[in-house]
């Protein structure tokens, strides 16, 4: 591309590239890091620190069409609770293994969809973690919320768990649209989830939204941020759909000619995002706009937000345990996951108590370019300086990649002093920029398009 040519008209967004939500990503994990790291990595967290618990629930009553998440449809409740009390299993084995004094800072519990779990095993899942682990008092405690699902008496049994945030999904309101993807999903139902959540107490909500889905175009985009606004989330994060039918097989129930291409997808984008700005809420990172109140746009201000296997966060915890089936731990060693097919988790938990098949353990190399990329991520930014103090002189591992990015980017970047910075279109170019500082990129085919 050259220097002057301007960044939107480019053909650039179709490539294949990584979402970057951690480095390296996770198509590179190998067999060789499991067990031995697991039980290693969780002894040496400092007696002190502060850690959150990821609890995966890989079950929904059906699946939707344009998801790629790791989980299957499921009708039976024993098979549930079944294997909640594989989760129960692996969370005491933990709790034996963590130092004392390590406090838990988050819990999630995502999917899947956790509302498949009973008011029972909601409860199970409540009482043990808390009973075996040390969940700090102000811990954060989200739910990813399946508006379709929601009553009364299961938000109630949320809230008796301790849920102080929930995350809602929408995709697009347009009834078109949620054909094509395999969803129905209104806004009243969206609506009165979002009532309940509040009126339990729950302080803050987000909601995600797609672009570029089958049937989408302008039009739909800006009514479903429209609609999404009307129930004052604090949170809305404005995903591209990511079309990847060769690794999520249900995809290929969706009709490809009726998906957007490329520029379209690029203007929608642009102009849901340009909409929530203007409503009031703060552009975070690639995807989040999020209210000025809220803790998350404080520390995107701040310079401490943080990228990891979900999305961005503003926490600073020591780790964040996976618990469930391809569950994903990240430690400052490294990564690890867990069994991914459902039925071998459980086997793995009841044999030998815990259920790790693949990892990474990181070189210094590794965490220099993943800080790097991650700066870039939340920031736009690579602070040099820092991670000098960081890493020592090993800063110099980036040389080559900004040096690539700057010669494929031209004007969109440019170093001042001991910054590497992105100087226009950062939220989308951010993830083509990153990809010059990945070593690792080869996996590119599995990837979606840029934008
Ligand atoms: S979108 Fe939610 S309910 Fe639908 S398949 Fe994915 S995880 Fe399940």
């Amino acid at each position: 591309m050259s220097a002057k040519q301007p960044v939107r008209n480019s053909g650039i967004f179709d490539q294949k590239v990584s979402r970057y939500l951690c480095y390296p990503s996770v198509e590179h994990f190998v067999p060789e890091v499991g067990g031995a790291q697991h039980e290693a990595w969780l002894r040496a967290i400092p007696s002190g620190g502060r850690i959150g618990v990821y609890i995966h629930v890989p079950f929904c009553e059906k699946l939707c069409w344009f998801c790629s998440c790791r989980t299957q449809a499921v009708r039976s409740p024993k098979i549930v609770a079944d294997y909640v009390g594989s989760l129960l299993r692996e969370i005491r084995r933990i709790a034996e293994l963590l130092p004392a004094g390590v406090e838990i800072g988050r819990i999630h519990w995502g999917g899947g969809s956790p509302l498949i779990l009973s008011p029972e095993d909601m409860a199970r899942l409540g009482r043990t973690t808390r009973s075996s682990l040390a969940v700090a008092a102000d811990a954060e405690f989200t739910v990813e919320i399946d508006a379709r699902r929601v009553v009364p008496e299961t938000i109630e049994a949320l809230i008796g768990q301790g849920m102080t945030r929930s995350t809602l999904f929408v995709q697009d309101f347009d009834p078109r649209v949620q054909r094509a993807i395999g969803r129905l999903q209104s806004l009243d139902d969206t609506g009165r989830a979002v009532r309940l959540l509040r009126k339990g107490g729950v302080g803050s909500i987000g909601i995600d939204m797609l672009y570029g889905l089958p049937l989408q175009g302008c039009v739909q985009v800006l009514e479903t941020a429209n609609a999404i606004l009307s129930v004052e989330p604090d949170r809305v994060a404005l995903f591209g759909y990511a079309h990847v039918p060769w690794m999520a097989k249900r995809q290929n129930m969706i009709n490809e000619a009726q998906l957007p291409g490329t520029e379209e997808r690029l203007t929608q984008y642009g102009i849901a995002a340009e909409y929530l700005v203007r409503a009031g809420y703060d552009p975070v990172g690639i995807d989040h706009f999020v209210k000025p109140e809220d803790a998350m746009a404080r520390a995107a201000r701040e310079g401490r937000l943080r990228r990891r296997h979900l999305a961005y966060t503003d926490d600073s915890l020591d780790a964040v345990i996976g618990i469930g089936a391809s569950a994903i731990s990240s430690f400052r060693q490294g990564f690890l996951q867990n069994e991914r097919q459902t039925v071998a988790y459980s086997a793995r938990i009841g044999a030998e108590r815990l259920a790790i098949q693949r990892g990474w353990a990181f070189s210094l190399e590794d965490k220099v370019r993943g800080r790097a990329i991650e700066m870039l991520m939340c920031g736009f930014r690579v602070d040099l300086a820092a991670l000098r103090r960081e890493f020592g002189d090993f800063a110099s591992i980036l040389d080559a990649g900004l040096a690539t990015a700057r010669e494929r980017f031209g004007e969109a970047v440019a170093l001042e002093g001991e910054t590497f910075r992105i100087v226009r279109d950062g939220p989308i170019l951010a993830r083509l920029i990153a990809r010059c500082l990945d070593a690792r990129n080869a996996a590119e085919g599995r990837y979606s398009g840029a934008i």
